[in-house]
């Protein structure tokens, strides 16, 4: 039968329906799910038998079985859960930082509810948005002021609108950076209605070099960026902050730090020593410090600004604070996050960013056993192997220093390597893998254990 002909023996939708609506599992689906998912796995097989893949029309059980998969397909949320094997631990593109478990209860129960987010119960009379994370965000970071934007970006937007339009900005020529997709320090000066004055050269910047820019009547102020995602190694020199901030004072003019990830633990443990912690900076006598909320503080997306009363005051009166502003989900997910920081014990067993990058070897490595052996109980036919490995910080921090990690490196002799990744990522829960050298590595610093039963279930499927 050529192609034509058998184009033709495809059933029509209506037969379709008909038949689909006898069987009990997918009679019970929702009829716009049934009928879509009717035309798709019809469409799939137009498609097949043109390009040759299928020289005939499957039977109605196979038939039945692709619609089934397809009103699955179709039922699925499209941002959804996943299991991050790569040891990325704030993976931009698998979310960033893992809210807690308590933040994000905390964030639904307000969000399900009416709220205080703009109420205040002690005077019966309205309140402010910002009281929710002002008080406590005073206490974690010696700070006068603070207040939170829909992101990063957004808080620099907002300090460059609020605080310096119309006035020049002095950065160092080895902090205009691109910190990923469109966010560009001079571009958003620009946009901010900012002055870019670009001094030193991009390996050296000396105090004098930011002295000698200082203009009496343009000057706002000085800009101070976080190079997060990279690093300038070799014959380098940038001024102490403490220097800086002492030039600035002089001036009178305003000392702005751009910290990008922002962190209230001491990350020096973990071999990490450009990340200060966002008390340490503002010792400095920094006025101003920006940060996001889902890098290193391991909360959600958020920009959260923290300094001197006034620069803040300006900021909130600020029209475009309306625009940027978050919701009170955030608000609640952050509020949660930040009480936990008050108690460090509490913070690094519940905050999930903290917990994966403070993982101890030991801890890693009994981890990667226990999934090593759940892998092998089911049996699937794979190689496996225990291996150390290196997992990434991520969300542009600390580029430079890989944490040593454990992983499950595993292969199939009967599958290749790329399409046992496929498999995996196509499956639900998604599981995104690395691969290395011939085999998947598995890093089980971004593993959660209760999410080890599925691991194991997609890989046995995957070689099914
Ligand atoms: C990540 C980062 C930003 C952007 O923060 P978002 O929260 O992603 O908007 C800005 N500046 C620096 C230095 C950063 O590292």
């Amino acid at each position: 039968m050529d192609s034509r002909q058998t184009l033709k023996a495809i059933p029509k939708v209506d037969l379709v329906l008909e038949a689909a609506t006898a069987e009990p599992g997918l009679a019970a689906l929702p009829r716009h799910i049934l009928v879509e998912s009717i035309r798709r796995a019809l469409e799939k097989i137009r498609a097949g038998i043109l390009d040759g893949r299928l020289t005939s029309v499957p039977g109605q059980a196979q038939l039945l079985a692709d619609i089934a998969a397809e009103a699955k397909a179709e039922q699925l949320f499209s941002l959804r859960p996943v299991i991050n094997a790569t040891g990325v631990v704030l993976h931009t593109n698998l979310g960033r930082a893992v809210l807690s478990a308590e933040a994000a209860a905390h964030a639904a129960a307000v969000a399900s509810s009416y709220s205080t987010l703009e109420y205040d119960t002690a005077e019966g009379a309205r309140g402010s948005r910002h009281a929710h994370l002002e008080k406590i965000l005073t206490r974690l970071t010696g700070c006068e002021a603070a207040m939170a934007v829909n992101n990063n970006a957004a808080a620099v937007m907002l300090i460059m609108a609020a605080l310096f339009s119309g006035r020049e900005l002095i950065v160092s020529r080895g902090e205009l950076v691109e910190i990923g997709g469109a966010f560009r320090i001079p571009d958003i000066m620009e946009l901010g209605g900012v002055a870019l004055k670009a001094v030193g050269t991009t390996n050296r910047t000396r105090l004098r070099d930011y002295a000698q820019a200082i203009d009496r009547e343009k000057t706002g102020g000085i800009l101070k960026v976080h190079t997060s995602n990279f690093r300038i190694i070799g014959y380098t020199e940038q001024p102490e902050l403490r220097e800086l901030s002492e030039l600035a004072r002089a001036g009178g003019l305003p000392l702005v730090y751009d910290l990008g990830s922002g962190t209230f633990t001491d990350l020096l443990p973990l071999g990490i020593q450009d990340e200060p912690t966002v008390r340490q900076v503002l010792k400095e006598g920094v006025d101003l410090i920006c940060f996001s909320g889902d890098k290193l503080l391991g909360g959600t997306q958020a920009g959260l600004v923290a300094g001197r009363r006034d620069l803040i005051t300006l900021m909130k009166a600020h029209p475009l604070a309306r625009a940027l502003r978050v919701d009170k989900m955030t608000l609640a997910a952050l509020e949660a996050t930040l009480k936990m920081y008050l108690d460090p014990e509490e913070a690094f067993s519940k905050i999930p960013t903290l917990a994966m990058l403070f993982a101890s070897p030991s801890e890693l490595k009994a981890k990667a056993e226990a999934l090593c052996r759940t892998i092998a109980a089911t049996g699937a036919e794979l190689e496996l192997e225990v291996v150390a490995t290196e997992s990434q910080t991520g969300g542009g921090a600390a580029p430079e220093k890989p944490l040593p990690s454990q992983a499950v490196a595993l292969k199939s002799e009967r599958l290749s390597e790329p399409l046992l990744e496929e498999r995996l990522r196509k499956n639900e829960p998604p599981v995104i893998v690395r691969t290395f050298q011939g085999r998947l590595l598995l890093d089980v610093r971004t593993i959660r254990e209760d999410q080890f039963d599925l691991v194991a279930a997609a890989l046995k499927n995957a070689v099914a």
